[in-house]
């Protein structure tokens, strides 16, 4: 079993974001546990502060593979006011618009991962055109709208090689509980056959891996 490292986890205590300790263990060791004869790097769509990143990040490490993590920085739509989820602190203060890019590159360097992940800064949609398959892992943790959670997965669950797994964050089985679209993409994932569930859930992060 990985170990992950007693100073990363003080980092990801002290960095900003929406990834619960439990949820960002299970990521770490989910993705350290990819056999090494899967082929390609692990993808985060939705970087935010770094701190899934740090959980992603050190198991590629660990592992010897590389990692990219996309985002505009501009933050989801439920990052501005009113919403609760709204951090003043990552206004520019000069432009007046999000952006946690500044913090995501701390973060980086803070967790010495910098040689690891490589930062592309972008929509996702316009980054997988970019971005040869195959690849090893995919989270998806960006916009959670409507559209948007479907474009990630159209744009991206393809490149995932056999063997590969396909992470999803905020998945919500009662609607009572949160938003749609992440439940509606993961469904569609095991409907369509091409990804199948291999172990038990770690609050919202559904884990499917690639078999066809
Ligand atoms: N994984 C992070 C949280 C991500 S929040 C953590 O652990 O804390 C979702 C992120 O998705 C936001 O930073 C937002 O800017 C990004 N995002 C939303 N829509 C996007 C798009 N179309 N392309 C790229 N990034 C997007
Ligand atoms: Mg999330």
């Amino acid at each position: 079993m990985a170990i992950f490292p007693e100073n990363l986890a003080e980092l990801a205590r002290g960095t900003k974001g929406f990834m619960p300790t439990k949820e960002g263990l299970a990521l770490f060791d989910l993705a350290s546990a990819i056999q090494s004869t899967v082929p390609g790097p692990i993808v985060e769509i939705g970087s935010y502060c770094g701190l899934s990143t740090i959980y992603l990040g050190e198991a590629a490490r660990q592992t010897g593979r590389s990692m990219l993590t996309v985002d505009h920085h501009r933050g989801s739509e439920e990052m501005h006011p009113p919403s609760p989820f709204f951090d003043q602190s990552v206004i520019d203060p000069v432009t007046k618009r999000v952006d946690t890019l500044p913090f995501l590159r701390r973060t980086l360097e803070l967790s010495e991962l910098e040689s690891v992940v490589t930062v592309a800064i972008g929509d996702s949609a316009v980054v997988a055109g970019l971005v040869a398959d195959p690849i090893a892992c995919l989270f998806i943790d960006g916009g959670h709208g409507a559209l948007q959670e479907w474009v990630d997965y159209a744009s991206w669950a393809d490149k995932i090689t056999v063997g590969g797994l396909l992470l999803i964050h905020d998945v919500f089985e009662d609607e009572k509980d949160g938003g749609r679209p992440p439940f509606e993409i993961y469904t569609a994932a095991v409907a369509s056959k091409q990804f199948a569930t291999f172990t038990k859930d770690t609050g919202s992060l559904r884990a499917l891996r690639r078999v066809g």
